[in-house]
This record gives structure tokens, sequence and C-alpha cells, in this order.
């Protein structure tokens, strides 16, 4: 089996590496197939697949795409999907520039808080002016002290309870899923175990993501325990959805997982890309 890795990240969303460095690292471990799959923005593909191509790697366009399910943040990936496609451009965007909204609101609920000048201090970390996260609010947080790195400084300040966290609506379920459809693509459900459900709560969001067109999930990824590959493995198989393996690798320093190097699927499980022509040379 070719060494793939299905979920990364570059600076044209939160990753720290260019698209062009990114597929230089991934060709440098050894990665044969990688998806760049950037949150709500496709940006970074052209220069990628320019990449692969003097690298060798065969890369497959992807995207992150936000979803507010229930009360929950759930993150779908679309793999092999039309950059160029009209209504997934146009969603892209309108996601895009609500978070340009949430981070004037962080900014406010962090000066509330005594931490002013946070939004010029995070976009100072931003290289798609299009696109901001909470990951470049960690590392100006971080630059100025405020904790020892960006897994504390999200746990001090940026998640659901915290000064610099406020509630945002995201996409639908069945909108996101949908445009990655019209776009030629199949909808995956981002590392499953990182979601603060109960049993009732998975069952629950996997049927609806089946019921929309949904096709697969990850079940090998960083953020997952080894006892969870086993579990989401037997999600995978209860639910007929296919399995993914990503690294959500965003860059040196940040990233724990190297890129490529998590291990293959379970043997149960059947592949995201069992049917892709990239694995019929
Ligand atoms: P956003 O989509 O702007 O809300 O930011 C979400 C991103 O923040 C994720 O894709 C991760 O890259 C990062 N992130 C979320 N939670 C954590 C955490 N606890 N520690 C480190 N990074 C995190
Ligand atoms: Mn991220
Ligand atoms: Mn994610
Ligand atoms: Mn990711």
């Amino acid at each position: 089996m070719p060494n793939i890795d299905l979920h990364s990240h570059s600076t044209v969303s939160d990753g720290l590496l260019s698209p062009a460095q990114l597929v230089t690292r991934a060709a440098a471990q050894g990665v044969e197939v990688l998806a760049l799959t950037d949150h709500d923005d496709v940006g970074g593909l052209a220069e990628a697949r320019e990449a692969a191509r003097r690298e060798g790697v065969r890369l497959v366009s992807g995207v992150e795409i936000s979803v507010s399910w229930n009360s929950h943040t759930v993150h779908v990936v679309g793999l092999r999907i039309d950059p160029t496609h009209q209504a997934l451009q146009a969603g892209l965007s309108v996601i895009r520039a609500g978070r340009i909204e949430r981070a004037k609101r962080i900014a406010a609920a962090l000066e509330a808080r005594g931490i002013p000048g946070s939004l010029e201090g995070a976009y100072a970390f931003v290289a798609n002016e299009r696109l901001i996260s909470r990951s470049h609010f960690a590392r100006f947080l971080v630059a100025q002290g405020y904790a020892k790195d960006v897994r504390s400084v999200f746990k001090k300040y940026l998640v659901k309870g915290k000064p610099g966290y406020v509630p945002h609506r995201w996409a639908e379920l069945e909108t996101a899923v949908g445009w990655i459809r019209a776009s030629g693509g199949i909808a995956v459900v981002a590392h499953p175990g990182r979601y603060p459900l109960n049993e009732g709560g998975m069952h629950a969001l996997l049927a609806d993501f089946k019921e929309v067109g949904g096709a697969a999930i990850e079940v090998v990824s960083s953020s997952h325990t080894p006892p969870q590959y086993a579990l989401f493995s037997d999600y995978a198989a209860n639910y007929g959805l296919l399995a993914s393996r990503g690294s959500d690798y965003h860059g040196p320093g940040e990233s724990f997982v190297e890129l490529g190097r998590l291990p293959n699927l379970p043997a149960a499980c059947k592949p995201v890309w069992h049917d892709w022509p990239e694995f019929l040379s």
C-alpha cells in the first residue's frame, strides 16, 4: 500500500508551511499521495499541484469545511473536489467572511479580559488575508507570553468557556456535503474522536452524515489513540462508511505527528481510495 496522507494544512489556512514547502516535506517523508485540505479555502491547490509534479507526489485536491451540527463544530474534509466549482467557491467565501467577523468578536472578548491588540496581533501571523483562524490568535498570544505554546494557549484562552472563545455558526452539514459532492468530491468526517459526543451523539452524527450523502470517516488520525482506530473502524463498518487516514499536519513545532507517519488503516477498513485512479498506476 502506498504511503497516503489525506489531511494537511498550509499557510493558506493555519499551517506553517507554504503549499510548495508542504509538498516538498511530504515527499521527503516518503508520502506518495497527499491531500492538501486547508480550512475553508482551496487557494493553495494550484501551487501544491505544481510542487507535486516536481516532487513526484500524487496530489489530491482537498478542503476541510467548518460545519455547525446541532451545538457542535464538526469538520468535514472534501477529497477529490474540483477547486474551480462555483457553488463550492461561493460557499467557502461566505464561511471566510464569517471568520473575519468572528475574529473581531474574539478580539473584543480578549480585550474585555485585559488583552488588547489581538486582532492586529493575530493578523501579523496570517499569510492569506482571506483566512483567519483561532490558530493565528494562539500564535499571537504565545508570542506575547500568555502561555508557553499553542496547545496550552488554546486550553487557557480559546476553547469553549475560556475568555477568547465566542460562539459561531458555520455551514450546515447538509450544505457543506452538498458543495463537496456537487464539485465531484467525497465527503469525510474529520477526526471524529475529537468531538465531545457520547455514543448516542456519535450515532446521530454519523446517521445524519450518511443521510446527506457523506461517504467516509477518518479512522487513523493524529487526533486519535490506537483504541480509537479500532473504535472508528467499527463505526465505519456499521455505517457502511469508507475509511481515511490523515495526519492533520500543521507544521514543524506545532504538529507532533509527521506527514505520512501514522499507522496504516486497520485491515477491516475499506479505504476511501479503494477505487481511485491514483492507485491504478
Ligand atoms: P478555527 O477553525 O479558527 O476555530 O480553528 C481551529 C483550529 O485550531 C484547528 O484546526 C486546529 O488547527 C487548532 N486547534 C483547535 N483546538 C486546538 C487545541 N486544543 N490545541 C491546538 N490547536 C487547536
Ligand atoms: Mn487547523
Ligand atoms: Mn479539523
Ligand atoms: Mn485539519
